[in-house]
């Protein structure tokens, strides 16, 4: 394996050299949104100085560059993910419009009341609100995969869970709060063994793990381009062929049509049905530029300096006396994503003192509140780790917590 240069890495992400309150910069929000290095934002700066013009529509010579870029885009995604067909790979605003278009178009057609949608109990509301108002409308039942007292999906719950009556499956690939990896295979194949489908949130997942859709059997597959160094706005839906055909649209307007006259319509081919007026034609060439830059430097040089990186936080943390963690605590089947308290003070109050240090971590429900309340809490503070970031990193937010930790101690 090739060993990491970190150094040549933080050197290609600009923003990592800015200060934060007369401070270092620490950034540890990447689950939000992971910072880009300097190829990412020069292709997009490129497009926009070189090829600026929309996509699909015009044949002038700009127009046609603009859409050569964005189709190779799709069959760069194509292959990064293994999908078997370009024409799986549709271009969204991002990982929660990818989700909205499974619940709107499949769910809407292919659920009816009495049906049963399984999720998980660690859902990311994105994951979760929409099959939880496709139930109330079709009158069909959701059913929740509990967790083990570590934070891991109870697989037994899921045997139970998944029944005859079960059509859909949907569950994240990794928790954006307990940064465990969950086991989508073993779910896709208790789905598929009552032939329901297999619903795959990947955001948290994409650009840590090599992701391969055929092999995960999963039937959706969905991920947002800022979690994986392009630009916010930009997403991908994978989705199989042949479900894909079978849907309909859920945005109408341009350049998803075959004809329309003055009272009907037909739709053109997939992926193009399910794109609807102009895209992130700049956020797609972004995207595509992530994707070199990772495969650049292999997922397998990533997964294994997450893993150090997540040992190594692991053991920090773990020291912390009064810090609570949230989550598996070993490094098994996991990514660095760390939620916890410090003792009872206030998740924002600590996030505010770290921020000082220049640390910046998020604060808050993650957008996971069922999951808060059976945690039992109502925030946490969650550090998430990046391939830029380093052991010192680690040591900084240790300190700075401990900072805080004697802050608030000579304050009571
Ligand atoms: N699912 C998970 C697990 C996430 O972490 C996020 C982003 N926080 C989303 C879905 C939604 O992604 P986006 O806001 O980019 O649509």
């Amino acid at each position: 394996m090739d060993k990491i240069d970190i150094e040549k890495i933080r050197n290609d992400f600009p923003i990592l050299k800015k200060k934060i309150n007369d401070e270092k910069l620490i950034y540890l929000d990447n689950a939000a949104t992971v910072q880009m290095p300097k190829e990412v934002l020069t292709a997009c700066d490129t497009f926009y100085h070189d090829a600026y013009s929309n996509v699909h529509r015009s044949s002038h010579t700009l127009a046609i560059k603009a859409t050569q870029i964005y189709e190779t885009v799709r069959k760069k995604v194509q292959k990064f993910i293994n999908a078997a067909d370009t024409s799986e790979i549709i271009f969204t605003s991002g990982c929660t419009a990818s989700l909205n278009l499974v619940a709107l178009s499949w769910g809407e057609s292919f659920i009816s009341a009495g049906d049963e949608i399984v999720i998980t109990a660690m859902e990311h509301h994105s994951n979760l609100i929409p099959w939880q108002q496709l139930a109330l409308r079709k009158k069909a039942k959701l059913k929740f995969i509990e967790l083990t007292p570590d934070g891991r999906l109870d697989m037994n719950d899921a045997a139970q869970k998944i029944t005859s009556k079960t059509k859909l499956v949907a569950a994240v690939h990794v928790s954006n709060v307990l940064g465990v990896i969950n086991p989508i295979k073993k779910l896709a194949s208790l789905a598929h063994k009552v032939g329901a489908i297999m619903v795959v949130d990947g955001a948290q997942a994409v650009g840590h793990i090599p992701i391969d859709v055929q092999q995960l059997e999963a039937d959706f597959y969905a991920f947002s381009g800022h979690k994986m160094l392009a630009p916010t706005g930009v997403g991908v839906l994978y989705g199989r062929k042949y479900l894909l055909e079978k849907m309909t649209p859920v945005m109408y307007g341009g350049e998803m049509i075959e004809h329309v006259s003055r009272f009907t319509s037909s739709w053109a081919e997939i992926p193009f049905k399910f794109e609807a007026g102009t895209p992130n034609i700049a956020g797609v060439r972004g995207l595509g530029a992530a994707i070199d830059y990772l495969n650049k430097i292999s997922f397998q040089t990533i997964t294994e300096y997450e893993q150090e990186l997540t040992d190594c936080a692991l053991n920090a943390l773990k020291k912390i006396t009064a810090l609570t963690i949230y989550g598996p605590l070993t490094s098994k089947e996991r990514l660095p994503i760390f939620s916890f308290n410090l003792d009872k003070i206030h998740a924002h109050d600590l996030a505010t003192i770290l921020d000082a240090e220049g640390v910046e971590v998020r604060a808050g429900h993650h957008c996971a509140e069922p999951l808060m309340t059976d945690l039992g809490v109502i925030a946490t503070v969650r550090a998430s780790f990046y391939i830029y970031n380093t052991e010192k990193d680690i040591d900084i937010l240790v300190e700075a917590i401990e900072k805080a930790k004697d802050f608030f101690n000579h304050g009571n």
